[in-house]
């Protein structure tokens, strides 16, 4: 708990797939289980999904969570085990149990150090009360989240929460030339390791490893965005920052803070740096890689942003290379992916391809329409005509064998300019070819 507090606890971030991690959680604690008579049935329903995390910290977690439920629970019960999305489209684990509830008085404390229901309960069932606190520290580390749901008599719901691993766009190099990003950071480990998952990212990256260092490589060069390490030997990474502020060439260049010291992160965020987000140690690569290309689409300017889902490369190469020039283009090959970069950015139109390899492109429909003030264009570019009902929900429908890509233009061109000029009342235009 101490090392975690202090930030010294070590975490060795891979890609995990989850679904064998909890299938490990349970084997590993089915014998516990059995001592209370308590089986674990787990239910996935999710394609397969994998999760930044430490493998041991994250069993450590499901072990707490999963051995709470057995002791818990109504002696000879089940304890259901969930892999699920949640509502914001995190990948959720949930610990489900039949047991005897959590007092209402205990619930506010129960994440504390020590804390137990009573003490009791403590001798019956054994535990120090320190395996939830910790569970929520590695949860939060790895950019997560913790709860529960319970009812007293009927059971306990624990759940976490976790961003889902995703490749980035495989569409960034296709439209973007390659953005440079500059690191400054005295330690060369760290250094080389954001260099490495910055470059993994598409970026091509320098490193500098002191402030001179840094204002050099920024007067050689143009750089999309930069980290900037705090505790640096000689000038120290604010003051940085802050002489960069007041250069007109790096005046509004997107820093993203990555340093040891969290703590500084609120006077930071509210300061007058315009630093896009504070990162602290250990790195989480996902929420770097994030915040990096929030970083660089800041630079993009005001172009447009056209979310284009479509599997087929080839047809993702076509569109890209049309609307070079009148939009930016992100692509997605799938729906998770597509509602992985919903959730990263906002988009002035969406093109969508009906049928996806992980489900059909009208599913997203409903969460389009709940994003931000006003719907999103959907303009349909799909191999098949779209059936009356669809036709009615989206704003646009164009099939590819039919349209030519000049049409495809003007109408993507059209649409963003009425989105552009009335945001508060989109009017539908349809156009079937
Ligand atoms: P420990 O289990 O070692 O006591 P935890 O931090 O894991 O420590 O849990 C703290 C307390 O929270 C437990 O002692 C118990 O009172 C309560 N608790 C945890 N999980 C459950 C559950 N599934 N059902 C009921 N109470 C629970």
């Amino acid at each position: 708990m101490k090392k975690l507090e202090s930030g010294k606890m070590h975490f060795d971030i891979k890609p995990l797939d989850l679904l064998s991690l909890v299938e490990q959680a349970i084997t590993a604690n089915h014998a516990y289980g059995e001592q209370f008579g308590v089986t674990f049935q787990l239910t996935c329903t999710l394609p397969p999904v994998q999760v930044s995390a430490d493998h041991n910290r994250l069993l450590q977690v499901l072990t707490n969570l999963l051995s709470n439920a057995a002791k818990f629970s109504a002696p000879a019960s089940q304890v259901d085990v969930t892999i699920t999305r949640s509502a914001e489209g995190m990948l959720r684990v949930a610990v489900i149990d039949h047991g005897s509830g959590i007092p209402e008085e205990f619930r506010s404390r129960i994440f504390q150090k020590f804390a137990q229901a009573d003490a009791s309960t403590t001798r019956q069932k054994g535990g120090t009360g320190l395996g939830l606190s910790i569970s929520k520290a590695i949860i939060e580390k790895l950019g997560g989240r913790i709860g529960f749901e319970t009812e007293i008599n009927i059971g306990t719901t624990f759940y976490f929460d976790l961003p889902e691993h995703c490749q980035l766009p495989q569409s960034a190099p296709l439209n973007q030339p390659q953005m440079r990003v500059l690191i400054c950071e005295d330690s060369p480990d760290v250094a080389m390791l954001l260099s490495l998952i910055l470059k993994q990212a598409g970026f091509s990256t320098d490193i500098a490893y002191n402030a001179d260092q840094a204002k050099q490589f920024l007067a050689q060069q143009h750089y999309d965005a930069m980290t900037v390490d705090l505790m640096l030997p000689g000038q120290d990474g604010i003051s940085l920052i802050r002489e960069l502020r007041e250069q007109e060439v790096t005046r509004s260049l997107p820093v993203v803070v990555v340093s040891a010291c969290p703590h500084e992160e609120a006077e930071l965020s509210t300061g007058s740096l315009a630093i896009i987000d504070c990162l602290e140690k250990p790195i989480n690569p996902e929420r770097l890689m994030v915040a990096v290309q929030q970083a660089v689409l800041q630079t993009l300017g005001n172009k447009p942003r056209v979310l284009h889902i479509e599997d087929d490369l080839d047809v993702v190469q076509v569109v890209a290379t049309i609307l070079n020039g009148t939009a930016h283009v992100t692509s997605a090959l799938s729906l998770q992916e597509a509602l992985h970069q919903l959730s990263q950015q906002t988009f002035d139109l969406v093109i969508l391809d009906l049928n996806l390899k992980d489900g059909m492109g009208m599913e997203l429909i409903p969460y389009l329409n709940s994003q931000g003030s006003s719907p999103i264009p959907v303009v349909v570019f799909s191999a098949q005509e779209v059936s009356q009902e669809a036709f009615h929900q989206v704003t646009a429908a164009l099939v590819k064998s039919r349209t030519s890509n000049q049409e495809l233009l003007q109408t993507i061109q059209s649409l963003i300019r009425r989105r552009r000029t009335s945001e508060s009342h989109p009017s539908p235009v349809r156009v079937l070819e």
